[in-house]
């Protein structure tokens, strides 16, 4: 979670927040593919800037918690492969 409240884009100060949001839909994309229990989307927090529309996600504890044992998620700077 962001701890300024200060927008890293255009420097506003008008940020809000919606907390818990379904990371996914039945008919659309998951942005947290298998970080989720069965049958329930991981979710997050979004932050928006109502200045310049900058829009960050922000994934909640629980999800992150499942990113070391998914198999769908390689961790950047660690592989033992080249890519
Ligand atoms: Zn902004």
């Amino acid at each position: 979670m962001p701890t300024s409240s200060i927008c890293p884009h255009c420097e506003g100060e008008a940020l809000y927040r919606h907390r818990h949001v379904a990371a996914g839909a039945v008919r659309g994309v998951s942005l947290l593919p298998d970080l989720g229990s069965f049958a329930v989307y991981a979710t997050m927090t979004v932050v928006v800037c109502r200045d310049c529309g900058l829009m960050r996600f922000f994934t909640d504890k629980d999800a992150r918690a499942n990113l070391e044992s998914s198999s769908a998620w390689t961790r950047i700077g660690r592989s033992k492969t080249s890519d």
